[in-house]
């Protein structure tokens, strides 16, 4: 395959560029041909004209187009220009599909995408060019994430220079659209691609978790508006110029596998953060900030897979928010790529992948994606290496260099405090609500329980009954086996008495102390609690309890309320129930009868 690039200055003279273009394309060698179109340039009639000619020079080509907040041309920065990138394939199936009518069939627009990969042969990749304001693409993604585990997918969300203005628009020779999807698969036996993100962006201090979010709108942050966070620890408050002032320190989530960078475009009033990119409640949520150092670092790992892979050609799909952090570095961390392939690609608004372990489609932000193609097998023989020169951030960075290193040193040593210490709540939270002996709710906890499974019978206007169980003649256990053994009958009892009364919607059950259990029904009525209490106390008496090879039988106090009472009392009358089966005797069930 070839990549040849043009890059455009003045109309007259595009055609003269084109030439080299026909000229290579007439060699007979190649069975596709597909242009993507990179333009910093919004004039629609320019890019007519652009794609006019490209459909009538060559009407058999595929054409790509989206608004760039930079292209990239030769692997650097072309300002505010049209470039346009000419792939020409020997063997390889290309093939765009163009989706309309997207906002409210997301799914069923995922699903096509996704069945129509299953007819292909030798399908390799997806590529999405998106406008993605219209409409929620992380669902389409979602969808497409049924996809055939072995169909990598990448792509790029459009948008023009201006943070502020929209420009989302994507284009071909049918013209310029903000509510289509261009979907482009390349199949074939001999083609190879290998796609994959760089990022460096390090965490900033302990997690948080996002309490309240709607997509791409995050409201709250550990239940305060979104916004406090960059307000208290970053001192950026809610300013027309949040969004500029927190490029260097987006958010990251961190999902299954994979972390997705989130940057903000607008703060709101109410402290909403409207992000590039969705967040869902749950998330585990850090501050971040871009560590040249690690940047370096993470791109050059990239580059040297790309090198190993032999591209012959590369597509770079950056984050625009690269291009403002790095200003006018930004051409150092593409510029390697350049020496492997003519590489082309252009700064987005937001990134897509697929994660090679979970297949998930995810949509980042603030990665480099680089993408690099070949047909046909690895030509043998080494590549020269290949390494970020970044030798211009020496000395003047240095003072950045060992303020990010104490930052970085800092922050990880503050969550391994913090995770130690959410470990120690843990313990504490089950030190605290559960009995050590017998891992049952404790009575505190018990108590608890039975105030909220009260108020909702009372709500629901059900019944609720309590039983209250106790071993009989336990001492004598203490006596003949001892008191280690006794604990044992004891855990084995509460095992035994845990699993009966799972069989019961909400039901709880606590030690109440001693050998004594309390058990709490929710929904059961006198007659079914005598019912059950009854099967509980057979089941028992007939059941062996391995430390001591014989059973135990215990006697049972009912009581039904409907929750009105005060629950001291309810307590008071199980237990004399409880103490009147003692004296019946034992081994049977005393019921409090409300209408005696
Ligand atoms: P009854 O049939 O009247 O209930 O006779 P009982 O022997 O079971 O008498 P009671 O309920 O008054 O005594 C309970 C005994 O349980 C007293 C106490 O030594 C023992 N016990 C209480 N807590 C524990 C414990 O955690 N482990 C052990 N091994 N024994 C306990
Ligand atoms: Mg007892
Ligand atoms: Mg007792």
């Amino acid at each position: 395959m070839k990549q040849m690039l043009v890059q455009y200055k003045y109309y007259e003279t595009m055609a003269d560029q084109m030439s080299a273009v026909v000229k290579e394309y007439e060699s007979g060698l190649y069975k596709h041909l597909l242009f993507h179109i990179y333009s910093g340039i919004l004039e629609e009639k320019l890019l007519s004209d652009i794609t006019g000619a490209i459909a009538e020079l060559f009407p058999e080509a595929d054409i790509a187009g989206t608004v760039s907040a930079g292209e990239i041309a030769y692997a650097r920065l072309m300002e505010k220009g049209v470039l346009i990138s000419a792939m020409l394939f020997e063997k390889t199936e290309i093939r765009k599909f163009v989706f309309s009518d997207i906002k409210g069939n997301e799914v069923s627009v995922g699903e096509k995408i996704r069945t129509g990969t299953e007819g292909v042969d030798h399908i390799k990749a997806v590529e999405l060019l998106l406008p993605g304001t219209e409409f929620n693409t992380r669902i389409i993604l979602e969808e497409m994430s049924k996809m055939n585990p072995g169909i990598q997918v990448f792509g790029g969300y459009a948008g023009g220079h201006s943070m502020k203005s929209g420009e989302h628009f994507i284009f071909d020779e049918n013209g310029l659209t903000d509510n289509k999807i261009f979907a482009i698969t390349y199949a074939g036996e001999d083609f190879h691609i290998d796609v994959d993100k760089s990022v460096g962006w390090r965490t900033l201090g302990h997690h948080f978790v996002v309490t309240k979010a709607d997509e791409n709108r995050l409201i709250e942050i550990d239940n305060a508006p979104a916004v406090e966070v960059y307000e208290k620890y970053l001192s950026i408050n809610k300013t027309e110029t949040f969004a500029e002032e927190t490029f260097e320190f987006p958010l990251i989530v961190k999902v299954e596998n994979d972390e997705l960078l989130r940057h903000t475009l607008k703060v709101e009033d109410d402290g909403t953060l409207d992000l590039a990119g969705y967040v869902t409640e749950g998330m585990y949520i850090y501050l971040s900030y871009g560590d040249p150092t690690f940047i370096v670092q993470k791109v050059n790992k990239r580059l040297d897979a790309v090198r190993k892979f032999k591209p012959e050609a590369i597509l770079l799909y950056s984050c625009s928010v690269r291009k403002e952090f790095w200003e006018a570095y930004v051409n150092m961390e593409m510029i390697p790529f350049g020496k492997m392939a003519a590489t082309s690609g252009f700064h987005t608004w937001g990134e897509v992948k697929r994660n090679p372990e979970t297949n998930a489609i995810l949509e980042y932000n603030i990665t480099l994606l680089s993408i690099a193609m070949r047909e046909g097998d690895a030509p043998e023989g080494e590549l020269q290496e290949v390494a970020i020169d970044d030798s211009v951030l020496e000395g003047q960075a240095s003072l950045i260099k060992r303020l990010t290193q104490l930052v970085s040193a800092t922050t990880s040593e503050l969550q391994v405090a913090y995770r130690n210490l959410a470990e120690m709540n843990e313990r504490l939270t089950i030190l605290s609500n559960y009995d050590a002996l017998t891992g049952l709710n404790n009575r505190r906890h018990f108590e608890e329980l039975t105030g909220k499974i009260i108020e909702k019978a009372i709500a629901e206007k059900s019944p609720t009954s309590f039983i209250m169980t106790d071993i009989d003649y336990f001492k004598s256990i203490n006596d003949t086996f001892g008191h280690l053994t006794g604990d044992e009958v004891l855990k084995e009892f509460a095992e035994a008495l845990k699993s009966s009364i799972e069989s019961i919607p909400g039901a709880e059950v606590g030690r109440w102390g001693g050998e004594e259990f309390l058990a709490v029904l929710p929904g059961l009525n006198e007659k079914e609690a005598l019912e059950y209490a009854e099967k509980l106390r057979e089941e028992m008496a007939g059941k062996t309890i391995p430390s001591i090879r014989k059973s135990v039988t215990i006697s049972i106090g009912i009581i039904t309320t409907d929750g009105e009472e005060d629950r001291t009392d309810l307590f008071n009358k199980v237990d004399h129930c409880l103490y009147e089966a003692k004296n019946n005797g034992r081994n049977c069930c005393v019921q409090y009868k409300t209408q005696k």
